[in-house]
């Protein structure tokens, strides 16, 4: 066990904590005739204040189909960033988990970050604090600091580099070839992954995804013996062994590219439940099957959806473009100081795009 482990058990008692506290998400179907009326004054409300929405994957589909209805954007976390900082529009609502509100307010200081609620939060961030990380990282003086995007401004601010899953690997090669020894936080699988495939010095922070982490591999072995011509998709912030029975490992844009180039009818998706809405979009001659849990989906707050990204509500986006009570702050100083590793990123993936 290493210092990262004994701080990460730590870290899991305030994760917990966190879900104990959650309310159960909204029960309430709305018909077609009510949706699409919260539709119309949102998108009221959008354009009075020159605002455009911003949603992740793995929100509920009305809120990706309102977002796309009303000309904004539903991407991965990467294009989030790079999308809220290139528009035009005054106000940015975010609809994701708050390190994406922070993200968006560090690169935009300008504008105004508005978020659905701000109790929307991410276990990864919950569980790598800035007083241990930083304790972490000053033990070991002689490694770059690259930190997964899941995280506080404050932890972005202590890194050399902010990464997401989809340009990960490539920043890590890029760090290894020029010699380089890196601490990476907070996903631990995702960091296990990266360290295989790149054969780069690593010390792995002890975080993880309480979304993924409950994907199994003997649950999907049994999936794919009633679907034995499916093909696995697996997001790397599940367990290595889930990993190592995927025909297709990658971030939530490259999982959707592959249900797209891959030949197989039939797809089980190891990701949040969330990312079927554009995957079905994108592939709409596949079958989508979701991958089985620990929980087998019963009952656990955390199978195959994300309790925080299940807050964003239709009534709570309405909500705070009438009440503009949920906004993003982030101190002066701290927000330069986390730019630098997150604009390095930017640059690094702009350059790989040409
Ligand atoms: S799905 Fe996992 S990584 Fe994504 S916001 Fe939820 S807890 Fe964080």
């Amino acid at each position: 066990m290493n210092d990262s482990t004994l701080i990460a058990n730590d870290a899991q008692q305030i994760v917990q904590h966190h879900l104990d506290q959650l309310g159960q998400p909204s029960e309430h179907i709305l018909s077609t005739e009510e949706k699409q009326q919260k539709f119309e004054q949102i998108a009221t409300e959008l354009k009075k204040q020159n605002a455009v929405l911003v949603a992740h994957y793995y929100c509920h589909p009305d809120i990706q189909e309102l977002a796309e209805w009303t000309g904004g954007c539903i991407s991965d976390s990467l294009e989030m960033a790079r999308y809220g900082r290139d528009h035009e529009a005054s106000t940015l609502v975010v609809a994701g988990v708050k390190f994406m509100g922070e993200t968006a307010k560090i690169l935009s200081p300008e504008k105004t970050i508005l978020m659905p609620t701000l109790e929307a939060t991410c276990s990864l961030d919950l569980g790598c604090p800035v007083d241990e990380f930083t304790t972490f990282c000053d033990a070991h003086p002689d490694h770059t600091v690259v930190v997964y995007a899941n995280t506080s401004a404050a932890v972005k601010a202590r890194a050399d580099w902010v990464v997401t899953s989809s340009c990960a690997v490539e920043i890590i090669e890029h760090l290894d070839s020029l010699g380089e020894k890196i601490i990476w936080a907070p996903d631990q699988h995702l960091g296990g992954y990266i360290k295989k495939k790149t054969g780069a010095d690593m010390l792995l922070w002890q975080g993880s995804c309480i979304v993924h982490e409950e994907f199994r591999a003997r649950g999907i072995a049994r999936m794919k013996a009633l679907y034995p011509d499916a093909a696995v998709l697996v997001h790397p912030e599940s367990p290595e062994s889930v990993v190592a029975i995927a025909d297709a490992v990658g971030s939530t844009s490259q999982l959707i590219k592959a249900a797209q180039t891959l030949p197989h009818k039939q797809m089980i998706v190891a990701t949040d439940r969330g990312i079927f809405y554009k995957m079905q979009q994108a592939a709409p001659d596949k079958e989508l099957i979701e991958a089985p849990t620990a929980g087998e989906g019963a009952s656990c707050r955390s199978c195959a959806h994300c309790p925080w990204m299940a807050m964003n509500e239709l009534d709570a986006i309405l909500h705070v473009l009438q009440y503009r009570d949920q906004e993003i702050f982030v101190e002066e100083k701290l927000r330069q100081r986390a730019k630098v590793p997150l604009d390095r990123m930017l640059n690094f993936t702009s350059q790989l795009k040409r």
